[in-house]
This record gives C-alpha cells, sequence and structure tokens, in this order.
C-alpha cells in the first residue's frame, strides 16, 4: 500500500505567503480565519486522511461496491471511516454556516481535497457531489428546498449526485430524453434512465438527493428544453423525516478499471416525485454551477493523486539499489537509482509540477472566493471571468499531468510499479477517468478556445494576460533570470492567442485541433506564473528559513528550464493548422 504524508508545511507556506489577491483580503467574511485556525484544520484533516482514509483505497480496490438484492453495498470499512468522517464534520467545511457549515473558504477546503484525492479517490467520491449538489441547490433552488435538503447534505446524513449522462447521451447533452411531467400540485413525474452516476446509490447515507437534469413534457428538442429537477431517493415529509421510496431503482453498477471503490450506478426513474430547481428549461444554466465548481476539484484531484504517486517514487529511488552512476559512491556494486540523472529528472518533473500546480490552484480559490462574494458587483465579474477562464485549464492540465506524473511513478518503481504489491499502478488506474468525466479533456479544450477567452466583458485572455505581465514585473534582481524567461513564453501565449483569435473567424478546423495544444501553453505559462509568485517570495524571505526556500528555488529552476519549454513545442506543433488532419482518408 502507498505510504502518505499530507504536505502540510506547503499548504501552510501557501496560505501564510501568497494570499495576495486584495479584494480576496477585503472579504469581511473570511477576515477570521487565521493561520492558527487553518493550521488545526490541517494537522487534523491529515490525520484523519492518513489514517483513516488511506486503507480504504486498497479495500475498495480489491473489494468494489455492489449491488446484492437491489442495494449497493460500499466496500469493507467505508461505512465505519464515512461514520467518522461526517461526525468529525469534513463535509460541512466549506458550508453555510446557515444551513450548519463551518464557513471555511476555498483557500482552505481546496487542500483539504487534494488530501482527500491523494488518501482515497474512491472514497472522497460519496462526498464529492454533496458538495457539489450543495452548492447548485443554494444558488438555484427555492428557500423552502434550501431549508428541507441543505441542513441533511451539509451535516453529511444525506447525499447528492449529479445525474446528466445517458445511454446516448454524454458530451451532448441536447440528446437526453428523460422526460418530467408536471402534475397539478406543482411537482413533476421524472422518467427515464440515467448512466455512470457516482454515488448514485450506496449505504452511507440515509438518503440521495439526486440532480437530474429532464426535458419537461412541453420543451422544445436539444439543450433550450432541459431542465433541473431536485430527486429524492426516499421522499421528505413535512417536517424534514424521511417518507415512502420514491419511483428511483438501481438497474446495475459499472465495473471499472479503476476508482472501483466508488459506486457507478445505472439508474431508472419510473415516474419519481421531483422539484424545479430555477427556471423551467434553463436547467443547464443551473447544472453549471455545479459542474464549474466540480471541474476544479476535479483538476485538485489528480494534483492529489500526484501528490502521492510522487512521494512514494521517491521513497523508492532511496531506497532502491541498481546499477552504478557516472560518479559511483556505491563501494559494494549498486547505487541507489536516487542517483541516476534520469530517476532525478523525472522525480523533480513530479515535484516542479505539482508544487506549481498547488500554488496555482490557491490562486484560483482566492479568485473563486472573490468571484463568489465580493460586495462590488464589477470585481465579482472580472474573477468570475478569470475563474471561467482557468476552470477547463486547471481541470483538464492537472489531470492529463496526473496521468504522466502515475505513469513515470510506475517506471520509477520498475516491475514493482506494474504488480500489485505496492499499489503504484491502482494511483494510474484511478487517476485515468479523470481527464474523461465532467466533460472530456478534449471538450475542455473546445470550451476554451471557444468559449472562455473571450465574452460579453471583453477579451478576458488579454486582460488574464496582463494581469500576469502587472504581477510579474518584479523589482528583483535574483528574480530577473525566471521573469526575463518567463517573458519569452508570455509573448508565445499572447502570439498563440492571437492565432486562434483570427482562425477562429477563418477555419474553425484549425482552432478545434490547436484546442488541445492552446490549453496546454495557458496551463504551462499559468503554472509558471504562480511559481514566480512563489520565487518572489522565496527571495525576499529567504532568511526565515533557507532548507525550504532552497527547495523552492531549484524546484522552479527545473520547471522553468525543462518543463516550460513545452509552452513552445504545442505553440509550434498547433500553427501547422489541421488540412492535413481533415483531409487524410482513413481506411
Ligand atoms: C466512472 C464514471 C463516473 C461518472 N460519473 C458521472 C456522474 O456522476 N454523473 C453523470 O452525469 N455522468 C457521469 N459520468 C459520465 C461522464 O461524465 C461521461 O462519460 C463523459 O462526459 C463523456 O461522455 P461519453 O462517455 O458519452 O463520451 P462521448 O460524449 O461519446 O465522447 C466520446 C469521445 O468523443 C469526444 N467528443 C465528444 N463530443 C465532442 C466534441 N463536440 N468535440 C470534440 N470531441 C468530442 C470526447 O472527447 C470523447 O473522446 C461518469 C463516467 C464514468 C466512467
Amino acid at each position: 500500500m502507498p505510504s502518505y504524508t499530507a504536505p502540510v508545511e506547503d499548504m501552510m507556506f501557501l496560505f501564510e505567503k501568497l494570499r495576495d489577491n486584495k479584494k480576496y483580503n477585503e472579504l469581511e467574511k473570511y477576515k477570521e480565519v487565521s493561520s492558527d485556525l487553518v493550521k488545526d484544520i490541517l494537522e487534523e484533516a491529515a490525520k484523519i486522511n492518513q489514517n483513516l482514509i488511506l486503507p480504504l483505497a486498497k479495500a475498495g480496490d480489491e473489494n468494489p461496491a455492489v449491488l446484492e438484492n437491489g442495494v449497493v453495498r460500499t466496500p469493507p470499512g467505508y461505512k465505519e471511516a464515512y461514520k467518522k468522517y461526517i461526525d468529525d464534520g469534513w463535509t460541512s467545511l466549506s458550508c453555510d454556516p446557515k444551513y450548519g457549515g463551518q464557513g471555511m473558504p476555498k483557500t482552505v477546503s481546496a487542500f483539504f481535497d487534494e488530501m482527500l484525492s491523494s488518501a482515497s479517490l474512491s472514497f472522497k467520491l460519496y462526498s464529492e457531489l454533496s458538495i457539489g449538489a450543495y452548492n447548485c441547490i443554494n444558488h438555484h433552488a427555492s428557500d423552502e428546498l434550501k431549508e428541507k435538503y441543505l441542513p441533511k447534505i451539509v451535516e453529511g446524513k444525506w447525499s447528492g449526485t449529479m445525474c446528466l449522462t445517458e445511454p446516448v447521451c454524454g458530451t451532448d447533452l441536447g440528446l437526453l430524453k428523460t422526460k418530467a411531467e408536471k402534475q397539478n400540485d406543482g411537482t413533476y413525474k421524472i422518467s427515464g434512465q440515467k448512466i455512470f452516476i457516482t454515488s448514485g446509490d450506496h449505504d452511507l447515507t440515509e438518503n440521495i438527493i439526486h440532480l437530474v437534469i429532464a426535458r419537461a413534457t412541453d420543451s422544445p428538442a436539444g439543450t433550450k428544453g432541459i431542465s433541473l429537477f431536485l430527486v429524492p431517493k426516499f421522499t421528505v415529509n413535512d417536517d424534514g423525516s424521511i417518507g415512502p421510496r420514491n419511483g428511483i431503482s438501481t438497474g446495475s453498477i459499472e465495473s471499472k478499471m479503476g476508482i472501483k471503490g466508488s459506486a457507478t450506478c445505472v439508474l431508472n426513474f419510473d415516474e419519481a416525485s421531483g422539484y424545479m430547481i430555477g427556471k423551467k428549461d434553463k436547467g443547464l444554466n443551473a447544472m453549471f454551477t455545479m459542474m464549474n465548481l466540480e471541474r476544479i476539484v476535479v483538476g485538485i484531484q489528480g494534483l492529489g493523486i500526484s501528490e502521492i504517486a510522487y512521494q512514494n517514487s521517491l521513497a523508492y529511488a532511496k531506497e532502491r539499489k541498481q546499477g552504478k552512476t557516472n560518479k559511483t559512491k556505491s563501494t559494494n556494486g549498486a547505487d541507489f537509482i536516487i542517483e541516476h540523472a534520469d530517476i532525478r529528472r523525472s522525480l523533480l518533473n513530479m515535484k516542479s509540477i505539482i508544487e506549481g500546480e498547488r500554488a496555482l490552484c490557491f490562486w484560483l480559490s482566492q479568485q473563486t472566493e472573490v468571484s463568489l462574494n465580493h460586495q462590488d458587483e464589477k470585481v465579482r465579474q472580472e474573477a468570475s471571468d478569470f475563474v471561467s477562464l482557468m476552470t477547463p485549464v486547471v481541470k483538464s492540465l492537472f489531470t492529463d499531468l496526473g496521468m504522466e506524473i502515475t505513469n513515470d511513478a510506475m517506471q520509477i518503481h520498475g516491475g514493482y510499479g506494474y504488480t500489485k504489491d505496492q499499489g503504484i499502478e491502482q494511483l494510474y488506474r484511478d487517476n485515468r477517468i479523470t481527464p474523461i468525466y465532467e466533460g472530456t479533456n478534449s471538450v475542455q479544450a473546445a470550451d476554451l478556445v471557444f468559449r472562455k477567452l473571450s465574452n460579453k466583458n471583453g477579451d478576458i485572455i488579454n486582460k488574464f494576460i496582463d494581469l500576469i505581465k502587472s504581477e510579474t514585473d518584479l523589482d528583483n534582481e535574483k528574480i530577473k533570470p525566471f521573469t526575463k524567461e518567463f517573458k519569452y513564453y508570455l509573448d508565445i501565449l499572447s502570439k498563440f492567442s492571437e492565432w486562434i483569435n483570427e482562425k477562429t473567424k477563418s477555419d474553425k478546423d484549425d482552432v478545434s485541433a490547436a484546442a488541445n495544444d492552446y490549453l496546454k501553453t495557458l496551463g504551462f505559462v499559468s503554472v509558471a506564473y504562480a511559481w514566480i509568485k512563489v520565487l518572489d517570495i522565496s527571495f525576499k524571505d529567504y532568511n526565515e528559513n533557507k532548507n525550504f526556500y532552497d527547495d523552492k528555488i531549484n524546484t522552479a529552476k527545473f520547471y522553468f528550464e525543462k518543463v516550460l519549454p513545452r509552452a513552445e513545442l504545442h505553440y509550434k506543433s498547433a500553427i501547422s493548422g489541421s488540412s492535413n488532419i481533415m483531409n487524410f482518408k482513413f481506411n
């Protein structure tokens, strides 16, 4: 089983030194969130993840969730762990105190999401969509529904799901067939089949609150006729107690490559009672509240799995002896593999990506809080545009690099990585879903190039580039070699953005074919931007903690020399266009 130590020191470094968003620091509601409080939370979070949740990863992989006589049973140990998890209040961390939450900012809950993803993604998924459902209900449902459903979801006694996918509709939700028939009392009867529903059924909570998209019988075809409904597994009485079972049954659960402890269900809705959330035919807008925040969390899943893969690779490289290096230190035959240049390169590749991603994610968490809570609408809007721009980037880049890192972790472990004993191949398998669900990474890339670079508020990508320019123009001699290099790649991002802008007017296939490359260029440059922020502090506060900051400076050096150049390769590959791709005859 892989071991795991939560990176609390790095997280506290970010929380204490990189909370540099003035607008975030203006938010009244988070003024009380002190470093001491956050440190206490993270230390407790580390304990529960390292001790209680980590062993569930192997347990879930070896004993997947099963459907027995119409009931879904979670793997051994999940029930006991979930009880402790909710008793300790982890589901309520970032929820509104009005509904029993602890009101912590996303700058803190994102750290918890990362730890939980490192410990066991399968276990995490049972509460992850509850938070998504909480966000969606909180933003779009009536006060009556909020009061009836949110406290139990926040407490973790009830969980949530997101029911979009159907046999013929995955990416293209306009094709959905599930229908909603209005009743005289204003409720709806929902009928149809949903597939691939994460935590669609299980034995951890008393009730499951499904958020289902469906088409009202008098609504138009396509995406313009989709509404969103709250459909509980058990109906809920007026006093909040649980009533009879609703018309929902579990058809089967999927047998999967990874995240085997997570129950991925086929759900059949047979005239199940549901309540409309938000406006009729505007269901996708409401669902996107859930999906956008969820997509960032999926990016964090990739980061969390990368972290545990790195930690175990480093430990293994320090204990495995094979071959001799050019400057061998061995007296009895072989050096530790960590002495080999290629292994060191691979470890630094992981480390520099992971720490840069964590810093970027911390920046994004601050922007997200500003976009949701700042009192000035203009400030909220600007932050919201940056969050929209970066959401597909974080989702796709972090999960794709999660594949690279878990793959490299297997390679460092050699044959012991491929066989099951060390649990490294499980990290690769578990991570493999992250580039697929919540909208595939290619679809995220298309969303980025066609919808996120500019909107009714203007040219968002250039506003982002201007922000980066102003924040990386630093008056510090030591950082100059980094900012000089950075400027070169920022210019490439500007040229690439201009190319996309021009091609959008002339040849959309060129843009589609370039979308994944563009996302990567923007992603690698954005991670470098986060590294510049880290470097700035590292040089300024160097004497406070020399070892820590030396480590940061040298890791950043690796990122700038060996990782950031990929931004240019993606640009060069993309601008060759799409004519050969589109004219090629597949036989
Ligand atoms: C383990 C697991 C858990 C899941 N959990 C949930 C859940 O809780 N709720 C839920 O509703 N769904 C869930 N899903 C479904 C998941 O979100 C979909 O599988 C995913 O969105 C892709 O849809 P699809 O499988 O139908 O693939 P398709 O949409 O058929 O896509 C197939 C391929 O075509 C590409 N493609 C499709 N359209 C385009 C386009 N316009 N441009 C370019 N390329 C395109 C895709 O990128 C992909 O490579 C889950 C799936 C799995 C496997």
